[in-house]
């Protein structure tokens, strides 16, 4: 059961990212890092990636694997894909080069690999990147993918729009039975609120029938220093003060270090979301053309991945 993943407290999620539909990347992300230990993924709510995930654990013969699928609100960051205003760009590729996804080739966005991170908004130099937001529609995705077979259902509550919120949570609840993942941020609510928000929606929760996924600064993972998982630490810190009978991850920055300073903090967790940075130390080999045929690829993949999912025990 994931519970029992979840109790022993060093449970590595990886992320593949909730605006990643990039069916062949997933595959290859879940072969790998199943391969390497990991057991809990974290998938975008589309059916044919989570085909694409069931279909590379079997490749492994891995049957105690876990898989999440991530759902949002509008103007929820990991549902926003890139577009760019072709009146005001330059071609001048700033944006493909800082791309962690590698969604832009020649000033054109590949929809299903954005995860609507904002680099690309950041570097541009003609403000000519803007997002528009393709949150999907719960009763048109989540009865599909529920049949399908999965474990968990993660809700981002980034935002104000409380009565959005609990009327997706409401829908949600009513028709899942498993575990439910909240993942929330700083961003938007003060730390008081988030705590207000966390315990409203899980009052009618048995106790450890739900994840909080403390989220830093979300997908802003990459780096692998103290200083890009400080504000995840924080949050988790908050979350934790509360005492709620809930399953800890921390997330949204997290990276091989994540452990090691929520220890030296003291604050307990019972696992670590790693996305931004778990996918980039595989990039190179994810992107190879051999990957399925090149057993050396796969073997030092294995290698670069299984110390940042051993971390988590640290
Ligand atoms: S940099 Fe981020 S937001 Fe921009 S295209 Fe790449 S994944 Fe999408
Ligand atoms: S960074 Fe801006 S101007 Fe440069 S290629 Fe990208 S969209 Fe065009």
């Amino acid at each position: 059961m994931l519970e029992n993943l979840l109790k022993r407290g060093n449970c590595f999620k990886l992320v593949c990212g909730a605006g990643n539909e990039e069916i062949e990347e997933v595959k290859r992300l879940v072969y790998i890092y199943a391969l390497a230990g990991c057991r809990f993924f974290d998938l975008s709510a589309n059916k044919d990636v989570i085909l694409a995930a069931k279909e590379a654990l079997k490749e492994t013969n891995i049957n105690d694997a876990y898989l999440c699928v991530s759902v949002g609100i509008k103007g929820d960051p990991h549902s926003n894909k890139a577009v760019i205003n072709y009146d005001r760009c330059v071609n001048c590729a700033s944006c493909e080069s800082i791309c962690p996804q590698n969604a832009i080739h020649y000033a054109k966005v590949k929809k299903n690999k954005c995860i609507g991170c904002g680099r690309c908004w950041k570097v541009c130099p003609r403000s000519a990147i803007s997002y528009v937001s393709e949150e999907k529609k719960l009763d048109e995705v989540l009865p599909e993918i529920i049949k399908e077979g999965i474990d968990c259902i993660e809700f981002h509550v980034v935002g104000q729009d409380e009565n959005e919120i609990f009327s997706k949570w409401h829908y949600i609840k009513e028709n899942f039975d498993g575990l439910l993942s909240i993942c929330i941020c700083r961003t938007k609510l003060s730390d008081e609120a988030l705590i207000d928000r966390i315990s409203r929606m899980t009052k009618d929760r048995q106790p450890y029938s739900t994840i909080i996924q403390a989220d830093g600064f979300p997908m802003s993972g990459g780096k692998d220093d103290f200083q890009s998982t400080l504000q995840a630490v924080a949050t988790s810190q908050i979350v934790n003060n509360a005492n709620l009978p809930i399953y800890l991850l921390i997330s949204g920055g997290t990276n091989s270090k994540t452990s090691e300073l929520a220890k030296m903090c003291q604050i307990p967790y019972h696992g670590i979301a790693i996305g931004s940075y778990a996918r980039k130390i595989v990039r190179k080999y994810i992107d190879r053309p051999d990957f399925w045929t090149n057993s050396y690829i796969i073997d030092e993949a294995i290698e670069i991945v299984k110390p940042l999912i051993e971390s988590v025990s640290v």
